[in-house]
């Protein structure tokens, strides 16, 4: 039986020492190949997921027409080739095409809740077990919606798939880096208003070339001194610069991409001795150009040296991707092995976003069910 905090004696005004923190588990990981459907059942987690790009098409076209938006296209397979979905694109320009289309159906309460309920939901039915889905609120106010409804709208999307499938999760609230300091602000305050209800953290997102991080310091100074997590997309546009103001101007507690670390090993080793995480996206990044092919993707040679990394889809929708395919891209392109993905599965919940008594409990239950899924395949291995 463990013991717990409330069954102890408490008058000392010391905080209690006496929690019996589990030894980390050990994973045996068992010599059987790695297939979709092993890294399927095996329970993940996504960290770096954005709603507006991670939409179903079939719900874009029903919202467009409730809605009466135009679309560049009215059919699944038009509306795909209109936003480059899983193409590389030939610029950024083309790329962001694609939020124009899916962020034109979003400016309502019910398509805010549908796409993140559908969102959450898709991310469970893949074993996704830990969801954290971001967006920047400002974006969803064409059509006069109040930020804070906005926000009920996801936040209610995403309880609802919870109470469904268990997912559990939350919301990071992106800033923009090319909007103005000020809504970074605006942004940032309901943030910490919304802290412990349902939001974990605040982000910035956007164009990174022209648009230094250290614009938006009093944002994230905000969101420091309210204790709230924070991560910044960083070094997928530009150099290791923007990784170093991202972590010493905002403080931020993971790196979004981190695609451009590998050109400043001080900074590399300075993440690694931080054990700051690393979100990486794979398939994204070659979408955008970050890198020329998937294969020379530096997500193996960070995880090689010791750097905690995560695996996460980005867009689902947009890049043509789910968490199980981008494992499988790590695997097949980068030659991750079952061990390493494991490790990374595992170092995706630490990275959480929770509090640490929570993310222990998680990833004891997390470690227990990724020995059995993997003895379960290998006991199916030799039945055939
Ligand atoms: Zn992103």
């Amino acid at each position: 039986m463990s013991i717990r905090d409330e069954d102890l004696p408490v008058s000392t005004g010391i905080p209690s020492t006496e929690r019996r923190v589990a030894p980390p588990t050990v994973i045996e990981v068992p010599p059987i190949p790695v297939s979709f459907e092993l890294i399927k059942a095996l329970p993940k987690t996504d960290l770096h997921c954005h709603l507006d790009g991670s939409m179903r098409l079939k719900t874009i076209l029903e919202l467009a027409e409730q809605q009466k938006v135009k679309l560049p296209a009215d059919t699944e397979e038009g509306l795909a080739k209109a936003i480059h979905m899983g193409e590389v694109c030939k610029s950024l320009e083309d790329y962001l095409v694609a939020f124009d289309v899916t962020l034109s159906v979003l400016q309502t309460h019910d398509a805010l809740y549908r796409a993140a309920y559908e969102l959450a939901i898709d991310a469970a039915a893949e074993n996704v077990r830990y969801l954290e889905v971001r967006y920047s609120p400002a974006l969803h106010l064409q059509k006069g919606l109040k930020m804070t409804a906005v926000i009920d709208a996801v936040l209610e999307g995403l309880r609802a798939a919870k109470r469904q499938t268990g997912i559990k999760g939350g919301v990071i609230i992106c800033g923009i880096r090319h909007m103005s300091p000020q809504t970074s602000m605006r942004l940032a305050e309901l943030c910490v208003a919304y802290k412990n209800r349902g939001v974990i953290g605040f982000d910035l997102a956007g164009a990174e070339v022209n648009f230094p991080a250290k614009d938006h310091k009093d944002a994230f100074q905000l969101i420091l001194k309210n204790h709230v997590n924070c991560t910044a997309h960083a070094g997928e546009a530009y150099g290791p610069e923007s990784i170093a103001q991202a972590i010493h101007h905002l403080g931020a507690h993971r790196i979004g991409h981190g695609v451009r670390l590998r050109e400043d090993g001080d900074l590399l080793n300075y993440l690694n001795d931080h054990r700051i995480p690393l979100e990486c996206c794979p398939s994204s990044n070659l979408q955008t150009g970050a890198v020329s092919e998937l294969k020379s993707h530096p997500l193996k040679f960070y995880f090689d040296y010791g750097l905690r990394v995560t695996i996460n889809t980005d867009n689902r929708l947009i890049t043509d991707t789910t968490v199980t395919k981008e494992y499988m891209v790590a695997h097949e392109q980068l030659g991750l092995t079952l061990e390493d993905l494991t490790t990374i599965i595992v170092s995706g919940f630490k990275s959480a976003f929770l509090p640490f008594r929570e993310k222990q409990d998680l990833l004891a239950a997390v470690n227990r069910e990724i020995a059995a899924t993997l003895q379960q395949f290998q006991r199916k291995l030799k039945v055939v």
